[in-house]
């Protein structure tokens, strides 16, 4: 991808690239020449957002502590001692460049629910519009297991999403997607563009995940993923050399995902990108082939409900055999829906009293993956 082609960039910064994996500290040469090129991103008319880890490596840093064995409410605590050393370590590096910075820290609810995703985005907008560059993490404060992103490459691939950033730069400490393990496998390939998922790809994801941070090839096929249907370009590319991103731009091998060629809506992209689904619908498959046609899902075509949803929750379609459809808004609560599943539309009102639509989820309210 060329630099001439995208407007809104977000730089993933993984905290494996922060911190000298020996020592521990903070690798501020490295972060001093992250700032040059966010510079030259901006002399370039580009606007950019960051998302950092390194709240919770800091802070057990600074407390002397061994991050790896924390439990969650050490976690929390911890993080709120990193997160001021860690937003005072990129004022310093990015004033020193005449850039000034603001913190944005997200709970996965404030993308979860749409309206807030919208408040969000429009406090990132405003940023940007006054030339400021927005620095994202989670809220890891009070993250708990339930409600988390857990990583950032998918936490940074739901902020692209919101903010119609049409390229995300995931910077770690590996080249991009290879061929197969390139630790055990000495015959690998670099692959260097990948324009759609496929079983082929899904294969090709090691499990390697680095001392510091939290995701691994998984969560970045993940955060592709989204990043793919938002119509937003994303790179895989090991930023552990001084001026990453301007490398990147003049040629530097890594991989890049290509967004599909029709991107969604902006409502269907929010909708594909919920991290968290909180119930699911299996269906049979007359209506999995109706589906895949364009049709609405029909209560008569749903053979089982599962979990505790109201209505307008997103939820799972799944196949009889378990497997993934579509992910969608659903048209009725699951205690609803249990009442009304295998049933047709018209009889809807005589079993519940009332009717709020045919559809248990509605054609624009679904996608299918
Ligand atoms: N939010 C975590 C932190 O700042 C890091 C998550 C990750 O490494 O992906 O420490």
């Amino acid at each position: 991808m060329k630099l001439e082609q995208t407007n809104r960039i977000i730089i993933k910064i993984g905290s494996a690239l922060l911190f000298n994996e020996t020592s521990g500290s903070l690798n501020k040469e490295w972060l001093n020449s992250l700032a040059e090129d966010v510079k030259y991103l901006r002399e370039n008319d580009k606007e950019v957002i960051i998302v950092s880890s390194g709240a919770i490596a800091m802070g057990a840093k600074d407390l002397d502590l061994d991050m790896k064995n924390m439990k969650m409410d050490m976690n929390q605590a911890v993080s709120a001692v990193g997160q001021i050393h860690l937003m005072g370590s990129f004022k310093s590096a990015f004033e020193k460049n005449e850039i000034k910075i603001s913190q944005i820290l997200l709970t996965l609810d404030d993308t979860e629910q749409r309206r807030r995703s919208i408040n969000a985005r429009r406090t990132i907008d405003t940023l940007l519009k006054l030339g400021i560059v927005p620095v994202v993490n989670e809220n890891d404060t009070i993250a708990t297991s339930e409600i988390r992103y857990g990583d950032n490459d998918r936490l940074a691939s739901r902020v692209a999403q919101i903010t119609s950033a049409d390229c995300l730069i995931l910077l770690s400490n590996i080249n991009g997607l290879y061929s197969a393990d390139p630790s055990t496998d000495e015959d690998v390939k670099l692959i260097n563009k990948v324009s759609e998922i496929d079983k082929d790809i899904e294969k090709m994801i090691g499990q390697s995940i680095s001392d510091y941070g939290k995701g691994g090839m998984k969560t970045k096929i993940q955060a592709a993923k989204t990043a793919m249907l938002s119509g937003c370009h994303l790179a895989i590319t090991n930023g552990s050399i001084m001026r990453p991103v301007k490398s990147l731009f003049e040629g530097r091998p890594c991989t890049w995902f290509e967004p599909t060629k029709t991107p969604l809506a902006a409502r269907k992209q929010w909708i594909a990108g919920t991290m968290k689904p909180v119930g699911k619908i299996i269906i049979d498959d007359g209506a999995v082939d109706a589906l895949k046609k364009g049709s609405s899902l029909l209560p008569a075509g749903v053979k089982s409900v599962e979990g505790n949803f109201e209505r307008g929750d997103v939820i799972e379609v799944l196949s009889s055999d378990q497997n993934k459809i579509g992910i969608g808004l659903a048209g009725y609560a699951a205690e609803e829906s249990i009442k009304i599943m295998g049933h047709k539309s018209d009889e809807i009102a005589d079993i519940l009293s009332y009717s709020y639509r045919e559809e248990m989820i509605h054609k624009d309210d679904l996608v299918l993956i």
